[in-house]
């Protein structure tokens, strides 16, 4: 059961383009924790990758990125407005939402050194605080003791046409069957590769958010939180 007296860890895991972090920020902001988008890290390293040189006709150089991985230094900056993701102390919060780096990150996140570098870093973040992180091992892998873990689903569809009006609205020039095709192969290799792949917990609580608001998904978390069996 949750308590307000200790740290308590939220993971959300789910496929492409579901709402995770409308859904994640949403509960941080209601339980004054703090959200974290660990997929944002993933992007942040594959732009690295891509900016030195370490992705060719479709592959990682794995000897190259395992060297290099050392000088990579992925954070988060809290604004104001919202929360920026920093490479080497750089803003990079909107490049790495580009079609390209979504078209290679699944390439990069299935790397064994991304993967273990990551995974620390992400149980660093929540030694001292209570968080609600997103992503695709949050409650397989990163936290198999978090204090609630929901899995978030939702038809491909209409996971595409969200995704696609997202990155219209902020100009990005993009067809709606390039985004339908990049979330479908994302979901297919994040659930296929061998290194923590897209799963399912089988301890976590389903969310299909196909036909839900944002604020339809915090009346069923609250009613999740006010069901104390239904947690850990
Ligand atoms: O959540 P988002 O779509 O931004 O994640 C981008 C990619 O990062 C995913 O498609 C997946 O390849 C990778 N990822 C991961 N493990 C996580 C979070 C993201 O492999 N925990």
């Amino acid at each position: 059961m949750v308590s307000p007296d200790r740290n308590i860890i939220i993971a959300i895991d789910g496929y492409s383009s579901c709402g995770k972090s409308t859904f994640a920020r949403a509960i941080a902001e209601r339980m004054n924790i703090t959200w974290i988008d660990s997929g944002a890290m993933y992007r942040a390293v594959t732009l690295a990758c891509m900016e030195r040189g370490l992705i060719r006709e479709g592959k990682l150089d794995e000897e190259r990125i395992e060297k290099e991985l050392k000088d990579i230094h992925i954070s988060f900056a809290r604004t104001g407005e919202g929360t920026l993701t920093l490479l080497n102390g750089a803003d990079v919060e909107e490049k790495i939402r580009s079609i390209e780096v979504s078209s290679n990150v699944s390439l990069v996140s299935k790397s064994g050194p991304v993967r273990r570098k990551l995974v620390s870093l992400q149980r660093e973040m929540a030694i001292n605080q209570s968080v609600v992180m997103e992503g695709r091992d949050i409650g397989t892998v990163v936290f198999p003791h978090a204090d609630i873990k929901i899995f978030m689903t939702a038809d491909p569809e209409i996971r595409a046409g969200r995704r696609y009006r997202e990155l219209r609205k902020k100009g990005t020039e993009v067809g709606f069957r390039e985004v339908r095709n990049n979330l479908i192969e994302r979901d297919r290799l994040d659930a296929t590769r061998s290194e923590s792949p897209l799963t399912r917990a089988p301890d976590s609580v389903v969310l299909d958010n196909s036909y839900m608001t944002p604020r339809q998904q915090l009346v069923w978390f609250e009613d999740l939180l006010s069901k104390p069996e239904s947690l850990k």
